[in-house]
């Protein structure tokens, strides 16, 4: 095992599923674990999520990890669109959570439309016609099937929230969708034909370093000193303040999201998708997708040290060229893989961590400059 000792990771990202559309070899559909100061969260949920959390979690247990990924520990889930390889997984997952005993909430989050709302509101007992201008995967109509097909009061022993979020109303400054003890949840429209959105997480800037021999020099006794550095809110014999961490975990979109600029950051690790590489720029604009250089592009307009690339197609089985297609335009791009761990530290320090057969292979260790 290879945990840094001591180390406090306020962001652990476990990325369960990094295939488009379709599971490939040792590649699944969309779905990571998300650790944050707040609790842990869900961003998007394929099919077998629950399975992917549990060999995971088994996995993290059997080398001795204190980071894990317990389905129980989930607070929230927080789906990115509509498509079925980002969401089928959910229904089945609550179930799963049901037979485990859970009694906590949950909440669940997603993009819609205001004319889908309006469509379910109105009580239609069919899916919208194509020329309605709703899809039929959007996630009101897709919700409103689940309640009544399992999700439903009294079939589930714990409480589901069903948050849905108009992408009419998301302008390009983002809105506040959830908050879990300070850690802060914002979701921007992207574009991707379908209503979709990508979520920026931040957490709470942190007490500088404690200084114990400063505090000694001060002629504090021990009992004083411990004191202190036990309470969070003094910045006493501290160095300076820890700043907020951010990352944005982003669906399927094009490349052309106007929120996507500097004023969204400072960001840590933008996780984008990459479904295509150069020679598919055009398939990627067709169906509101990215290429990996395009992917690049958004980060370095961001300002974010890390570009994470995930979602590729299943007709790659080679994705380096994608990974030199990305490092042209950005320094820091990485491809992920099933069972990556990306943590951000509250120093600022971003490691990703590699899955073997018993230890976390340290991949890539990326300090503040
Ligand atoms: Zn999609």
């Amino acid at each position: 095992m290879s945990e840094a000792p001591g180390s406090f990771n306020v962001l652990s990202l476990h990325v369960l599923g990094t295939s488009s559309a379709k599971p490939t070899k040792g590649r699944s559909v969309s779905g990571s674990y998300l650790m944050t100061p707040g609790g842990a969260v869900l961003v998007d949920c394929g099919e077998g999520m629950q399975e992917r959390i549990a060999v995971h979690d088994r996995w993290l247990r059997r080398i001795g990890s204190e980071d894990r990924t317990r389905l129980g520990r989930v607070r929230a889930v927080l789906l990115t669109h509509g498509h079925l390889d980002h969401c089928w997984g959910l229904l089945p997952m609550l179930h799963t959570m049901d037979k485990d005993g859970r009694t906590a909430p949950l909440a669940i989050h997603g993009p819609t439309s205001r004319a889908a709302l309006r469509w379910v509101e109105e009580g239609h007992n069919s899916a919208p016609s194509l020329d309605s201008g709703i899809h039929p995967g959007d996630l009101a109509i897709q919700f409103d099937w689940w309640r009544r097909h399992g999700g439903k009061e009294g079939t589930l022993r714990f409480d589901v929230e069903w948050n849905l979020h108009p992408v009419d109303d998301i302008g390009i400054d983002g809105v506040e969708i959830l908050n879990l003890d300070g850690t802060l949840f914002h979701a921007f429209q992207t574009n991707h034909g379908v209503p979709s959105i990508a979520y920026r997480v931040r957490t709470p800037s942190v007490p500088g370093r404690f200084n114990i021999e400063d505090a000694r020099a001060s002629g504090l006794d021990e009992n004083a000193i411990r004191d202190i550095a036990k309470d969070s809110n003094s910045d006493e014999h501290r160095g300076p303040r820890r700043q907020e961490r951010t990352l944005i975990l982003s669906g399927d979109t094009a490349a052309n999201v106007s929120s996507f600029n500097e004023s969204i950051g400072p960001v840590d690790v933008l996780v984008h998708e990459a479904t295509f590489d150069d020679a598919h720029e055009e398939q990627a604009s067709a169906y509101g997708h990215s290429t990996a250089r395009q992917a690049a592009h958004v980060g370095v307009e961001m300002g974010a040290r890390l570009v994470a690339l995930n979602h590729f197609s299943s007709r790659f089985q080679d994705l380096s060229h994608l990974g030199d297609e990305a490092a042209e335009i950005h320094p820091n791009c990485h491809l992920l893989e099933d069972g990556d761990r990306l943590q951000v530290d509250r120093d600022g320090m971003i490691r990703v961590d590699r899955r073997t057969a018993d230890a976390w292979a340290n991949i890539l260790h990326l300090g503040l400059e």
